[in-house]
C-alpha cells in the first residue's frame, strides 16, 4: 500500500492517464485493477460490478483466476463483497476467513489469500459495485489505506459510469410501459391537489474533471465559490425576509450549513489528496449519500438533504454550469420530480408555477417540506423508482390526500381530479367565511375551538381561522430545527414573537416534549428497545432540570404583563406534575428578584397522556393544577398497546370505542366535579365525526390542527348537541370494536354536517 499522501497521488495520475486513453470499456478496466494492485502493493484487486436483480458481477481482476470473470456472481448481503455492497460502507479483514460472511468462490482461486479489503463503489447515492483487494499475509488494512481504496473508488465510480458497461435499464426495474397511465403510491408530506406537467429537477452537475496537479489553484477555487455561493444564500435569504419565523430560521439554519467547519474540512482534505475541487465536492456528498442510506434517525436524514442541496450549489459555482430546471423554460404548472429536496433548491422554482412535487425518498420533517407547506405546495415522498415510472413532460397528477401520483392519466381523471382542485378552493373560501362565525351548536353550545401551533407560520392560522387561541403549542419544534440547544435569550424572543402573534388571545405552551420520535440533532442518547416509553419528554427535562428551567425562564421573561399558561407533556403522577411546578415557582420567584416583569397570571396544567394519570386524577386535581390537556394521540397508543406510528396497527384500534370514549368521559367528569377546566389537544379533535363524540360527551375546550377548523366549526353548527348526547352515551356500554359507523348514520340522519 502507499506510505503516504506522494505515492497516492501517483497512483491517481496513472488512473488519469489510462481514463484518457484510448482502447475499449473492458480494456480500460483492466489495466485500471493492474494499475491499482500494483500501485497499492496488493497480490489482488477486483472490481464487481451491479447488475440487474442486485446481482454482483466480477468484472474485471488482476490476480484471482480470469476465467471467473463474468462468471463469478453474487448477490447483494451474500459474501464480504455482498455485504460491503449491502451496507454501502469499507470492510477490512486481516483473516476474512474468519469473517463470519465470508463465501468462498474457489473458481477464483482466492485459496491462497487470507486479508480483504474492499470499498463500494457509489455514484449518484446508489452502490454501483465493489473495488477490493486481497493479500496473501494476514494484512492489517490501515486507515489511510481505506482512505486511499475510496478516493480510488470514487474515480473508478466515474469511468464505469462513464464506460456503460452495463445497460442503463439494468440499473433500475423499469415499472409499466412508458406511455400507459400508473398510479403510483407514496406518503403525503404535504397535503393538496395538483394537477401538471413532470418537470426532473435535476440537480446533478456532471464532473469531468476529476483530478488536479496544483492543489493550491484548487483551494483557492474553493474558496471562491463558497464565497459565491453564501453571497447567492444570502440574497435568497433577504427576499424572503416578508415570510416571519420559524420558516426564515430553516433557511438560516441552512446558512448555517454552509459555514460548516467539518463539511468544509473533508472537502479540503479531499482537494490535497490529488482530487480537483468539484470531485472533492462530489466524493464528500457521495459519502454522505451512502452514509444516509444507514441512518434511521429522520431528523439526521433530513439535515443531510440539506447539505447535500449545498453540495449541487457549491459544484455549479465551481463548473459553471449545470443550471437545475429552475433556471430553465418551465411550464405554466410544474410537477417537479426528484430524488430529494432541499429548502433552498425548492425556492429556486417559481413558487406560481408550481402545483406538486413528488419526491423518490423526502420525510415529513425535511425542511424542503416544511417550505412547501408554507408556500402550499402538495408533496408527497416516498415514491420508489419514481424516474423510471415518470418522463420528463408527463402530464401527472399529484394526489396530496391519498398519497398517490397519477402518471400520463385520462382525460376523465384529469378531469375529476382539476373539479377536485376547484372544489377545494371553494371548500376553502367557504371555510374562510366561517372564521368570524363563532362555534356555537344549533341548541346553544358554545364550544371553544383552539389551534394547535408549533412553528411561527402556524400562529398565522389563528386570524386565517378565527381560533379562540392556541390549546398546544408544541415547542420542541423550534428546538428541532436548529443546530443546537438555543439559548434563553433566543427562546424569550422566540416566545415573545408566538405571544405577539397571538394577540389578545391564549397561548398554552407545553414543555420541551423529546425522546420517542422527536430527536434533537445535538444530543446524542443511547439507544432504547421502546423510546415511546422510554427515556423522553418530562422524564428527560425532570432529570435535567436546567433545559426546563431555562425554557420556563424563557416563558417568563416573554409574557411581562400578560398571562402565562404553561403545561407538563407525558405526566405519570402527582409527583412529576410537583417536580416540574416547583421548577416553575422557584423560576417566578427568581425572575422576580432580577426585577423582570412578571406574568399578569400564570397557569400551570398538564397534558393527561399516561393511563396511569387518570387513576392519580382525583389527587391532582387537588393539588391545584390549573388545567388538564388530554393528548388523546398518546393516551390511545398507551392505553391500546398499540405504536402510534405503526401503520400495520393502525387500524386495530379506534379512538371512537366504548373502551375510550369512557376513558375521556371519566377524566371530563373528574375535572368537571373539581371545576377544573380540560381540554382535548390531539389529532382526534381535528376530525368532525370524533370533535361530534366528544362534544356530545361534554367537552367545551378542543385545539385542533388548523386544517381541521373549518371542518369541525361546520359540523358543530349544524349539530344539535341535546339529540347527539344521549345517543353517544348510550354507546359508551356497547361490545363494538368502533362505533364509527353508528356514529356516522347518526349524525347524516340528524342532517349534521361531516366534510
Ligand atoms: C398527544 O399525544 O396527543 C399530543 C397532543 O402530543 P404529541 O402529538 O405532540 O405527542
Ligand atoms: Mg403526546
Amino acid at each position: 500500500m502507499p506510505k503516504g499522501e506522494k505515492d497516492a497521488r501517483r497512483l491517481l495520475g496513472r488512473l488519469r492517464d489510462v481514463m484518457a486513453g484510448g482502447g475499449g470499456a473492458q480494456d480500460r478496466l483492466n489495466r485500471v485493477v493492474t494499475l491499482i494492485a500494483q500501485g497499492l502493493g496488493t497480490d489482488v484487486c477486483s472490481c464487481y460490478v451491479m447488475r440487474a436483480g442486485e446481482v454482483l458481477e466480477l468484472f474485471a481482476t488482476e490476480g484471482l483466476s480470469q476465467d471467473a470473470v463474468h462468471q463469478t456472481r453474487m448477490r447483494v448481503g451474500e459474501g464480504l463483497i455482498g455485504e460491503i455492497a449491502a451496507k454501502a460502507q469499507p470492510l477490512m479483514a486481516a483473516d476474512a476467513w474468519s469473517h463470519p460472511s465470508f463465501s468462498y468462490r474457489p473458481e477464483t482461486g482466492e485459496d491462497v489469500y487470507r486479508s480483504l479489503a474492499g470499498v463500494p463503489l457509489i455514484r449518484g447515492g446508489k452502490v454501483i459495485g465493489v473495488l477490493a483487494v486481497q493479500n496473501k499475509d494476514n494484512r492489517d488494512y490501515q486507515d489511510f489505506e481505506q482512505e486511499v481504496l475510496e478516493t480510488v473508488a470514487m474515480v473508478l465510480s466515474e469511468l464505469l459510469a462513464g464506460a456503460k458497461l452495463v445497460h442503463e435499464h439494468e440499473l433500475g426495474t423499469v415499472a409499466g410501459n412508458a406511455v400507459l397511465p400508473l398510479r403510483l403510491e407514496g406518503a403525503t408530506l404535504n397535503p393538496g391537489i395538483g394537477v401538471g406537467i413532470a418537470v426532473y429537477h435535476q440537480p446533478e452537475v456532471h464532473v469531468t474533471r476529476l483530478l488536479a496537479d496544483d492543489t493550491d489553484s484548487e483551494l483557492a477555487r474553493l474558496r471562491d465559490a463558497l464565497r459565491e455561493m453564501r453571497r447567492s444564500i444570502d440574497s435568497m435569504l433577504a427576499e424572503q425576509r416578508h415570510l416571519a419565523g420559524e420558516y426564515t430560521d430553516v433557511l438560516e439554519t441552512f446558512r448555517m450549513f454552509a459555514e460548516d467547519k467539518g463539511w468544509v474540512g473533508r472537502i479540503t482534505e479531499h482537494i490535497k489528496t490529488g482530487l480537483s475541487a468539484e470531485a472533492a465536492v462530489r466524493k464528500v456528498d457521495d459519502d454522505m449519500r451512502a452514509r444516509m442510506a444507514q441512518v434511521s434517525d429522520p431528523y439526521l436524514r433530513e439535515r443531510l438533504h440539506d447539505l447535500e442541496d449545498l453540495a449541487n450549489r457549491l459544484l455549479r459555482h465551481l463548473t459553471g454550469d449545470g443550471s437545475t430546471a429552475a433556471m430553465s423554460d418551465l411550464p405554466d404548472h410544474v410537477i417537479l420530480i426528484c430524488r430529494s429536496l432541499g429548502p433552498a433548491e425548492l425556492l429556486d422554482y417559481d413558487p406560481s408555477r408550481l402545483r406538486g412535487v413528488i419526491m423518490e425518498e423526502g420525510s415529513p420533517g425535511m425542511h424542503a417540506v416544511i417550505v412547501a407547506k408554507a408556500l402550499d405546495i402538495p408533496v408527497i415522498g416516498q415514491v420508489p423508482s419514481i424516474f423510471q415510472r415518470v418522463a420528463p413532460l408527463d402530464p401527472v397528477v399529484v394526489d396530496g390526500e391519498h398519497g398517490q401520483v397519477f402518471a400520463r392519466p385520462g382525460e376523465d381523471v384529469r378531469g375529476a381530479f382539476l373539479d377536485g382542485v376547484k372544489a377545494r378552493q371553494q371548500r376553502r373560501a367557504f371555510y374562510h367565511a366561517l372564521k368570524d362565525k363563532p362555534p356555537i351548536t344549533r341548541d346553544g353550545k358554545r364550544i371553544k375551538l383552539m389551534i394547535n401551533a408549533g412553528l411561527m407560520m402556524d400562529m398565522g392560522n389563528l386570524a386565517e381561522t378565527g381560533a379562540d387561541g392556541v390549546g398546544l403549542y408544541r415547542t420542541e419544534i423550534p428546538f428541532m430545527a436548529r443546530s443546537s440547544l438555543p439559548s434563553v435569550d433566543s427562546q424569550t424572543q422566540l416566545y415573545g414573537k408566538v405571544l405577539e402573534m397571538a394577540g389578545d388571545k391564549p397561548v398554552t405552551f407545553r414543555t420541551l416534549d423529546v425522546g420517542g420520535d422527536k430527536l434533537l440533532p445535538y444530543w446524542q442518547r443511547a439507544s432504547e428497545d421502546n423510546p415511546a416509553l422510554g427515556w423522553r419528554s418530562i422524564r428527560i427535562t425532570l432529570d435535567r432540570p436546567a433545559i426546563l428551567r431555562a425554557q420556563i425562564r424563557a416563558l417568563i421573561r416573554a409574557s411581562g404583563g400578560r398571562e402565562l399558561r404553561v403545561m407538563f407533556p407525558m405526566v405519570a403522577n402527582v409527583a412529576e406534575y410537583r417536580a416540574a411546578r416547583a421548577l416553575v415557582d422557584l423560576e417566578l420567584v427568581r425572575e422576580a428578584a432580577r426585577g423582570t416583569r412578571p406574568p399578569e397570571r400564570v397557569r400551570v396544567g398538564t397534558m393527561l397522556e399516561v393511563p396511569s394519570l387518570v387513576w392519580h386524577l382525583p389527587a391532582l386535581l387537588k393539588d391545584g393544577v390549573d388545567f388538564v390537556s388530554i393528548g388523546s394521540n398518546d393516551l390511545m397508543q398507551f392505553t391500546f398497546a398499540s405504536d402510534r406510528g405503526n401503520p400495520r396497527i393502525a387500524g386495530r384500534y379506534d379512538p371512537l370505542s366504548p373502551p375510550a370514549l369512557s376513558l375521556l368521559k371519566r377524566i371530563l367528569d373528574l375535572c368537571n366535579v373539581a371545576a377544573v377546566p380540560v381540554s382535548l389537544c390531539g389529532e382526534m379533535a381535528s376530525r368532525p365525526l370524533e370533535a361530534l363524540a366528544l362534544a356530545a360527551l361534554g367537552f367545551r375546550f378542543l385545539s385542533l390542527a388548523a386544517p381541521g377548523m373549518g371542518p369541525v366549526k361546520q359540523m358543530l353548527l349544524s349539530t344539535d348537541l341535546s339529540e347527539v348526547k344521549p345517543y353517544v352515551m348510550s354507546l359508551l356500554d356497547q361490545p363494538d370494536v368502533s362505533v364509527r359507523s353508528k356514529l356516522r348514520t347518526f349524525a347524516k340522519d340528524h342532517g349534521i354536517e361531516l366534510a
